[in-house]
């Protein structure tokens, strides 16, 4: 079993790598195959001692091995995320379809995560490849209700359009609206609105505590996919436990 549990921490190590390249060479509008893989500041061709999940990071200190210039600490990071999620969700879904459902969402979170703390932008490249997979996705393997994913997806739409509206734009893109519309296709209703719960929650809570420490400026947007991200991972591995804790401290 453990043999099972490395394969697929080695697994998601390298996908979050490759997530990485997705989510960098889709801003750069480059094709995912070619040039091959090299160091943004100097331009060498990196080998297999540079490309090595978390371990190049630490090994070369967080710098290219020519030109020294710092290499982000968030593509480690997303490498490290995307192993330790996929294993996570290998090891609590409680079906095999969840678990599916787990990886999908962690791969596209992931992706976001690179492109919206880069740019601030949730490319519709991204989102249209996604809206493809799950579609199938949910053609093959269908929510009870089967119509719960096409609800989902509206209500996620709804939601992030409300707040749109409301906020007249600010804090929040139309790459934010779409990314709830596409991940509320896959998950169903009741989970895009824990996501959704989740997400203002930790949006909240962090703009507040970042303003009063003045780290943030009121009128300098942040990007909203990190806290996106947080927000649906908590709905995905505790929202049933936490709704049903709620569920019974108020309703009995
Ligand atoms: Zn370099």
């Amino acid at each position: 079993m453990i043999l099972i549990d490395i394969y697929i921490l080695i697994l998601g190590l390298c996908l979050g790598s490759f997530y990485n390249v997705v989510g960098l060479r889709v801003l750069e509008g480059e094709s995912l195959i070619s040039p091959p893989s090299h160091c943004p500041s100097c331009g060498r061709r990196l080998s297999f001692i540079d490309l090595v999940p978390v371990f190049s990071y630490a090994l070369l200190r967080g710098k290219c091995r020519t030109c020294h210039s710092r290499i982000s600490p968030l593509y480690p990071f997303v490498e490290a995320s995307t192993g330790i999620l996929f294993l996570l969700a290998f090891l609590f879904a409680p079906s095999l379809s969840d678990m599916v459902v787990g990886w999908l969402l962690i791969s596209i979170l992931m992706i976001i995560l690179v492109t919206d703390i880069n740019k601030m932008m949730i490319p519709d490249k991204i989102m249209v490849f996604f809206f493809i997979l799950f579609f199938i996705f949910r053609c093959f393997v269908r929510l009870e209700p089967w119509w719960d994913s096409l609800l989902g997806m509206g209500v996620g739409f709804g939601l992030l359009m409300l707040i749109f509206l409301v906020s007249r734009g600010k804090g929040m893109g139309g790459g934010d609206i779409n990314l709830f519309a596409v991940m509320g296709l896959l998950v169903g209703t009741k989970m895009i609105l824990l996501g959704f719960f989740f997400s203002t929650f930790y949006g909240a809570l962090i703009g507040m505590i970042g303003m009063a420490l003045g780290k943030f400026k009121r009128n300098k947007p942040l990007p909203f996919g990190p806290f996106i991200a947080l927000g649906m991972l908590t709905a995905y591995f505790f929202g049933e436990t936490l709704l049903d804790l709620y569920l019974d401290l108020f309703l009995w």
